[in-house]
């Protein structure tokens, strides 16, 4: 089916129209028409080819929510209406040891991700979310908590994901004390969850017109990075940091933070590397890790969380055609806090 998409052709072009395939429904497949898709800055790194990886074009977006409008003849879990979500996985090998666990994102055949994955369907690439319907498993499809605006609760599916995978396998809870380096897309969702979880929740920002926010988002505490004292107030005292940033900064300023066989979790993707001292981790004994968004059934849980505690993300509502300002703001960290395509305008 031909359906209309948006698509970086080159590192260097903006996005632009293109026209690509979808196939129809196999038995086990759900068709939805997308209604609003975010933008990760994943998005921008994989559309500028920052990570080395993109074959193009590339049709980004993996952050989906939309209506189901056709259904396989083996689909048992959605029909024609509902509300349907698709994040960063549309398929796996579901059998290796990590599918076995839920943890499709680290399959050992390779997980096959919503855009830039070899799509065995097609023979081609992977189409991501920046388009007007998506075909996917319903294995890979999730369900959407009725009470939450659907627009606000797309970037669930990969802001929403990444930092809810982290904070909940290294224990963010009550008594624990936990950092969220960055207020961007994946940040705002990572204070809302380490507050809802119950854990005295600081905020690491370079930007000082975000405090206010920070606080009203659900951080107890809220320190400007660039401030040398408020940092060093904190040296050796927390359990878990979780680091969203998408550029160079520096990880030792965050290590010295925290306390005995504390963890550092990277879940930002600076495109170069990011050096290290190595006694910023042998002493105190400290862990530095990295967390990639999450399996689907941790996914689907989230989503419930959000629907039973009414959780959903702060966003800037835009067009399609304003995709490449949007990309341009982002690189600013001014986007409050998450952009997310309104696809009605894909199709008007
Ligand atoms: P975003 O909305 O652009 O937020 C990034 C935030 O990082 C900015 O808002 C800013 O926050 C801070 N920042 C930016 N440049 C900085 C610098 N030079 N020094 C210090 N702080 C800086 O991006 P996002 O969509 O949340 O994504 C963040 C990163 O996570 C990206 O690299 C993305 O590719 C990656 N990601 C990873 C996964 C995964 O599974 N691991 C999933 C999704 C995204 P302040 O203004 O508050 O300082
Ligand atoms: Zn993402
Ligand atoms: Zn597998």
């Amino acid at each position: 089916m031909p359906t209309r998409a948006f698509a970086a052709a080159s590192p260097t072009s903006p996005l632009a129209p293109l026209t690509i395939e979808r196939r129809a429904p196999l038995p086990s497949d759900v068709e939805i028409d997308i209604l609003f898709c975010g933008v990760c800055h994943s998005d921008l790194h994989f559309a500028r080819d920052e990570w080395g990886m993109t074959t193009f074009p590339v049709v980004p977006g993996h952050e989906i929510l939309g209506r189901v409008s056709r259904v396989g003849g083996n689909v048992t879990r959605f029909k024609v209406g509902d509300l349907a979500a698709v994040g960063c996985l549309v398929d796996s090998c579901r059998t290796c040891s990590s599918c076995a666990r839920g943890l499709e994102q680290f399959c050992k055949s390779g997980a096959i991700f919503s855009y830039g994955s070899d799509d065995h369907h097609s023979g081609g690439k992977t189409h991501g979310g920046y388009s007007e319907r998506i075909v996917c498993d319903e294995a890979y499809t999730l369900k959407v908590p009725a009470n939450l605006d659907p627009a606000r609760a797309a970037p669930l599916l990969c802001a929403g994901i990444t930092t809810w995978s982290p904070l909940t396998k290294w224990g963010a809870g009550p008594g624990k004390k936990v950092g969220i380096v960055g207020l961007g897309g994946l940040g705002h969702m990572g204070v809302k969850f380490a507050h809802a979880l119950g854990a005295h929740t600081v905020l690491f920002t370079t930007s000082k017109g975000k405090a206010a926010d920070g606080r009203r988002l659900g951080a107890d505490e809220v320190v400007i990075s660039s401030d040398a004292d408020a940092m060093a107030k904190h040296a050796g005292t927390f359990d878990l940091i979780v680091d969203t940033v998408s550029a160079d900064h520096d990880l030792d300023a965050y290590l010295a933070l925290l306390n005995l066989d504390a963890t550092l979790v990277l879940v930002g993707v600076p495109p170069k590397p990011q050096p290290v001292k190595a006694f910023s981790l042998i002493a105190p004994r400290r862990n530095l890790a990295g967390s990639l968004i999450g399996g689907i059934a941790e996914t689907q849980a989230m989503l419930d969380f959000c629907g039973k505690h009414s959780i959903a993300c702060e966003i800037e509502l835009i067009r399609m055609q304003q995709i490449n300002d949007a990309y341009e703001r982002m690189l600013k960290s001014d986007v409050k806090y998450r952009f997310v395509i309104d696809m009605a305008s894909l199709k008007g």
